[in-house]
């Protein structure tokens, strides 16, 4: 068993992670500064005694020992990462930064939640990891992608130069219980407009296209890439490839709810990319992985949750 920090562990994906590991019978640090996670999401793990939660912001260096690091904090829905962007930016970097000098200090395995935002909005579609992406440096989603992308580059940059063992991991879309009702990203606010009977609010005609991976597959991933063999750096793209418009999945999220919900559009967010789905060959070839989880039964089993919480 290992000794093993989750930054951002009390948020949404964190949540399912931290859950994984100690159920494992690891012991868990869950770091995290609550901007946008949630007491509510580990309480559950504050009952076994292979899990410690300690309230801190990665902007600042943190002296821990541990095997093993999943570098996850940073607000991931464009309202919250939009809402203090040059915070989102520290977060990204200085918290990449300390993270790393951690594992370099202790000779931990560090892995990178990156994102299918270093793609921006892509002009090659699928999405490689061998393509460079097509990012907007100084738009309102710039904060978010080019920290992520400065992320990796010092991610890369500590592999070479301290030959720091790294692993770093594309997500792409993700979905399921634990995401905040009110953090403002597509499936959460659908479904949650949906049980409400509120209007669901499309953003642009709809046509936009994005690719949506259920949680518990995307932590799968996760899990396989950070113990994966050595020297496989990645970026590995880690993501369900099935591509569906903004407009199919309101539809979609009405005729499971059986909501009388109807549709409303709203204006397109700036730099909002039109399309995105993974090329997750790499992940197959060297992880053995691929989603389980299709739509319809992802979505049913988070209308259940978020049925329990709103
Ligand atoms: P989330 O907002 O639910 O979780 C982020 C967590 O990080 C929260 O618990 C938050 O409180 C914490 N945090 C934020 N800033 C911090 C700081 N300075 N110090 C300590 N903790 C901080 O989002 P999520 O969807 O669970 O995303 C987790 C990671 O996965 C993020 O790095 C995100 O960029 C990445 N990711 C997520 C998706 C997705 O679709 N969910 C897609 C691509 C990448
Ligand atoms: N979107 C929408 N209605 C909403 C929230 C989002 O139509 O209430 C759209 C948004 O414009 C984007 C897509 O859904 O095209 C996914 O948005 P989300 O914020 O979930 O993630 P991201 O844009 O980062 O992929």
């Amino acid at each position: 068993m290992k000794r093993i920090v989750v930054t951002g562990g009390a948020g949404f994906i964190g949540s399912h992670l931290c859950e994984r590991l100690v159920k494992e019978g690891n012991e868990v640090v869950c770091v995290d500064n609550f901007f946008t996670g949630n007491k509510k999401n580990i309480r559950k793990l504050l009952d076994y005694d292979n899990f410690e939660l300690i309230r801190h912001d990665v902007t600042k260096e943190l002296y821990i020992e541990t095997d093993q690091i999943y570098n996850l904090a940073c607000p991931a829905s464009p309202p919250h990462y939009q809402y203090n962007p040059i915070k989102t930016a520290k977060t990204s970097v200085m918290g990449a930064i300390n993270m790393l000098g951690l594992a370099k200090r202790v000779h931990a395995r560090i892995l990178q939640s990156s994102t299918s935002e270093v793609y921006g909005d892509p002009k090659v579609h699928p999405q490689p990891e061998s393509y460079r992406g097509h990012v907007n440096p100084i738009g309102i989603r710039s904060c978010y992608d080019e920290g992520k992308r400065m992320a990796e580059t010092l991610f890369f940059d500590y592999h070479r130069q301290h030959n720091l063992d790294i692993k770093v991991i594309r997500i792409f879309n993700t979905y399921g219980p634990n995401m905040n009702p009110n953090d403002g990203r597509v499936v959460s606010n659908f479904i949650v407009q949906a049980l409400k009977g509120e209007d669901l609010t499309v953003y642009g005609d709809g046509s936009q296209t994005r690719s949506f991976c259920f949680v518990e597959d995307l932590v799968e991933g996760m899990y396989r890439m950070m113990n994966s063999r050595e020297g496989f750096t990645g970026p590995v793209n880690l993501g369900n490839p099935v591509e569906f418009t903004m407009l199919e999945l309101a539809q979609k999220v009405i005729e499971l709810t059986e909501s009388r919900s109807r549709i409303v559009y709203r204006e397109l967010p700036s730099d909002d990319p039109t399309q995105r789905k993974p090329v997750i060959d790499l992940a197959k070839q060297e992880l053995g992985w691929e989603p389980r989880i299709m739509l319809e039964e992802g979505l049913k089993r988070t209308i259940r949750y978020f049925e329990q919480v709103i």
